[in-house]
This record gives structure tokens, sequence and C-alpha cells, in this order.
């Protein structure tokens, strides 16, 4: 018989995932968030935030991590927050960075299941273009002057993926601290600076998925009042449907 060779097989304990966040958010996203689809994946959910809770992480055991970065909503702010996910993932040893939103529910087994087609020693950069056309930026070059430069990215509101192997090219300009300084060069958000990095500098190209989505989306089609009244019932009916056996979903009867 064939041998059955686990050690292929993609596991959740594989993925490192970030999640932004800050600290006027602790309260009123995080809880949510621990609650549900991050209760089952703990040990590989690092959530990065502006500031201490150390309540928040006695009680729930969440890896909460302080950067220590500023809680202005700037491109600097949240370019440093990147800046330290990239190095906390590089220092993980795990095989693929996905970032994501804090007001992002990921289905783990969908995230599992678009990695496994993916080997992490290649150059895999997954995510929903924001746009559907590559940016154009002016790439800021020594003293004097800039150049245009044309690149796809994906939308961090929706999370995107990095391979290993990928994430490892990415060093010189995202590692200790250089990501700030990449980002100073163009003078674009934090996920237009990841695709800058790798499809302007490292020529490999975006794949694009419609598998993320940003919630964006959605209040483009449903009444924005409404929208608001369903996010969290909607956000916990996901993850009853996925987990129906945590003990605040209501019990499975007549659906
Ligand atoms: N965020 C942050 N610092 C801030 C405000 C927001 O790190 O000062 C994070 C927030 O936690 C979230 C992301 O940035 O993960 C996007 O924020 P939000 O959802 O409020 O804005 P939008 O999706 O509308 O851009
Ligand atoms: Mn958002």
């Amino acid at each position: 018989p064939r041998e059955y060779k686990s050690h292929d097989k993609l596991e959740l304990k594989d993925i490192f995932i970030a999640v932004k966040t800050t600290r006027k958010y602790h309260k009123s996203r995080l809880e949510l968030l621990i609650q549900t689809w991050v209760s089952q994946a703990k040990e590989q959910t690092f959530i990065f935030t502006d500031g201490d809770d150390k309540e928040l992480q006695t009680r729930t055991g969440a890896n909460i991590i302080n950067t220590n970065c500023s809680a202005a909503h700037t491109r600097q702010a949240l370019c440093c927050k990147m800046s330290v996910e990239y190095d906390k993932f590089i220092e993980s040893q795990r095989k693929w960075f996905c970032h994501v939103d804090d007001d992002n529910y990921v289905i783990l087994p969908s995230l599992l299941r678009l990695l496994s087609s993916y080997h992490h020693s290649q150059d895999v950069y997954l995510g929903r273009p924001s746009l559907d056309h590559p940016i154009e930026a002016a790439e800021r070059v020594k003293s004097d002057g800039s150049v245009s430069v044309k690149f796809w990215f994906a939308t961090g509101g929706a999370g995107f993926c990095i391979s290993r192997g990928l994430a490892l090219k990415m060093s010189p300009w995202a590692s200790l601290g250089n990501f700030i300084s990449t980002a100073e060069k163009i003078r674009l958000p934090d996920d237009c600076t990841i695709g800058y990095i790798i499809e302007a500098l490292l020529e490999v190209a975006l794949t694009h998925t419609h598998l993320f989505h940003s919630h964006l989306e959605n209040l483009q089609k449903l009444p924005i009042d409404s929208v608001l009244e369903q996010v969290s019932e909607r956000f916990k009916t996901v993850h009853c449907l996925l987990y129906p056996d945590t003990e605040w979903c209501p019990e499975l009867k007549a659906r």
C-alpha cells in the first residue's frame, strides 16, 4: 500500500496569522475575534497592537504583541506594525505568513485548503487586488527626483498570504525597520508597500484570488444601517456554522 506522507500535509500550525489592531479596538473587536475564529487557532494567531492589555492577555491567553508603534492611523504607524509582523513571522520559522485586519473572520479550513495547493518554498503572494488595475507610484530615487513604477498589491483589509520562501527574499527591504524606509520611498500604505517589494522589486506576481473579502464589498450591496446591525450577528453565525459545538452557539434545531 502507498505510504501516507503526513509530513507533506499542510497543518494549521504551519501558518502564522498576524492580526493588526489598535488599543481602542480591544473591547469592540478583539473580544469577538478571540471568542470566535482565533479560539480555533490560538497557537498560530498573533495580535499586533499598540498598547498593553494585561487583563485581556491573562484572561484569554491570546498572543498579544505590543509593537510600541504609535496608535495614530498614519502611514508611518501602520508600516511600523507591518514591520514588526514581518520580523515576528521570520523568527517563527513557520511556512506561511498571513495578515488580516481585526474585522475579518478567517475561515480556517478554507485558508488551509487554499495554502495547501501551493508550496511554501516557492514564491507565493496571494490576495485580492484592491483595484482592477495596477497602482502607479512615484518611486523616490536618491535625492533628485523620482521614477514611475506600476505594480499590483493585495488589499490588507481583505487579508493576504506570503510563502516563507518569498518572505525571506523580501528581507533587505522589509526586515528590522527597513520596511519603514521602503514605504517612505513610495509614500504609500503598508499593504501597497508589500506589493511594491514583491511585484516591483522582486518581480514576483501577485496571485489574484477572490476568496479573500473585505467588509467594504458587502457594504456596497446592503443598506448601511442593516449591515451595522448584523455585523456581529453574522460574524457569530459564521463561527457557529463552522464550529457548532462551541458552548455559546445555539443548538442545531430546525434551521
Ligand atoms: N487600525 C490601526 N490603528 C488605527 C486605526 C485602525 O492599527 O489607528 C487598524 C484596525 O485595527 C484594523 C485596520 O487598521 O485592523 C483598519 O482599520 P478599520 O477597520 O477601522 O478601517 P477601514 O477598514 O475602514 O480602513
Ligand atoms: Mn475595516
